[in-house]
């Protein structure tokens, strides 16, 4: 059934779809941390629709209150709704630091892009900047100005020029640029400060710095301290917002609400989606302190700018992972997570480092020189697949395997899951 219903797929729909050739699947069920396909093979959730159902697949507390909302109302542009104004008053409540309780929320459309492009133009708008600082390796979206600051070739090659005026820094990833963890920071923070301090080889009027706080796409790198606390202090002698975006580390990913909060930095401005949207709706947002918020009506628009039963979903997922206290949940089965593919890693030279944070994992692996091997990475994915788990990757070279399970994934699934995982990486690699 599922190779019927993608042959299909491959005739009608966009060759642009992307999904592993390798996975020959369409899914019909999910539940919690699992999902069964329509040939009723059932399979562990691994990558959660790439970190979206953090509350699990149709997480009954949260259709329970969307099923209410759909059969009342489901659009209103911006005119007020209960639903709106409980999400903007539950994310101000959840907001790190010193944006929580003097928060501004601006919803965007369904994507994580939209959030980003929100972002851009508020920067811009406070600044009355144009230049862009953000990182190679970064994932920000799909969009022009999500593109431009993204620091992945792969995802814009095709499309410049973008916005003209980006400079990408390093990210401070010690693996691979084989330095210690200070040199690193060290090293990345030059480069930023350089870019402030020349405007010819940088940026003649900077508008605001783009940051993964820790970046999904670009491998699972949580940046070692010191990094985004540099950044702040960049940022405020800069007098420009330094915004985080959290669309694939926030909402209890990395076990706290905010992956920033691991490095004690709060952003000025921020983005969210995937997870916001509950148990699978699209909704995204840009969060920001109240002094920011100059801009007058309409100066950022769009219809779809928040949409009921998503933002009721939004809001439910947020009280069930407190309900649920589901971050501790994530920070101690992550812990454990990571401590056993290490193990792995003792014995095993093929898993060259294992990172992140929470339930944001990445295990990088490598061929017998030490290099990056993605092949080796998809035919782990492949193994997982046919034993029924479900992995994904990240990387430049697509040679992370990174797991991203719902927040209530269960310690008995995650051990199934694991022993599966350690199979495949063992097969594959010996
Ligand atoms: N930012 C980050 C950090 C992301 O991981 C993603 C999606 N992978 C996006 C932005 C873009 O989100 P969307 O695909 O919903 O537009």
């Amino acid at each position: 059934n599922s190779r019927a219903l993608l042959k299909k797929q491959r005739e009608i729909d966009s060759s642009a779809v992307a999904y592993p050739e390798d996975i020959p699947v369409a899914f019909e069920e999910g539940k919690g941390a699992t999902v069964r396909d329509v040939d009723g093979n059932t399979y562990i959730d691994m990558f959660a629709g790439i970190g979206v159902l953090n509350v699990g697949h149709a997480n009954p507390y949260v259709l329970e209150a969307v099923h209410e909302q759909a059969d009342k109302l489901v659009h209103t542009v911006d005119f007020p709704s209960e639903a709106r104004l409980e999400l903007i008053e539950k994310l101000g409540e959840i907001a790190p630091g010193n944006l929580s309780g003097n928060s501004k929320v601006v919803f965007g459309g369904p994507t994580g892009s939209d959030a980003v492009e929100a972002s851009i133009k508020l920067a811009k708008y406070n600044t009355k900047g144009t230049g862009l600082v953000a990182f190679r390796g970064a994932y920000h979206g799909a969009t022009s100005g999500a593109m431009s600051i993204t620091g992945n070739k792969k995802f814009k090659g095709n499309y410049t020029p973008l916005l003209p005026d980006v400079v990408h820094a390093p990210y401070p990833n010690p693996f691979e640029q084989n330095k210690s963890p200070q040199e690193a920071v060290d090293h990345a923070l030059e480069e930023v400060q350089a870019i402030f301090e020349d405007p010819y080889g940088g940026l003649a009027n900077p508008a605001g710095i783009f940051v993964e706080p820790i970046q999904g796409e670009g491998g699972v790198v949580a940046p070692p301290e010191g990094f985004l606390k540099g950044l702040r202090d960049i940022a405020d002698d800069n007098e420009v917002p330094l915004v985080f975006d959290e669309i694939q580390s926030g909402l209890g990913r990395s076990g706290r609400w905010w992956a920033s909060e691991w490095y004690d930095v709060t952003p000025d401005v921020m983005t969210s989606a995937k997870a916001l949207g509950g148990t699978g709706f699209p909704l995204s947002a840009t969060i920001y302190h109240d002094d920011l918020d100059t801009w007058g009506s309409g100066d950022h628009a769009g219809t779809y700018r928040g949409h009921v039963v998503a933002m009721r979903a939004g809001t439910r997922a947020i009280e069930y992972i407190q309900e649920h206290d589901l971050l501790a949940h994530a920070r101690d089965l992550g812990e454990y997570i990571r401590a056993r593919l290490r193990d792995v890693g003792e014995s095993n030279p093929h898993i060259a480092e294992v990172r992140g944070k929470g339930l944001f994992i990445g295990a990088v692996l490598v061929d017998e020189q030490g290099h990056p091997d993605g092949e080796m990475a998809d035919a782990i994915q492949d193994y997982c697949f046919e034993h029924g788990v479900l992995i994904w990757k990240a990387g430049r070279h697509g040679n992370v395997l990174r797991l991203l399970p719902p927040l209530v994934l269960t310690e008995e699934l995650a051990e199934t899951a694991l022993d599966i995982i350690v199979d495949a990486i063992e097969s594959v690699t010996t």
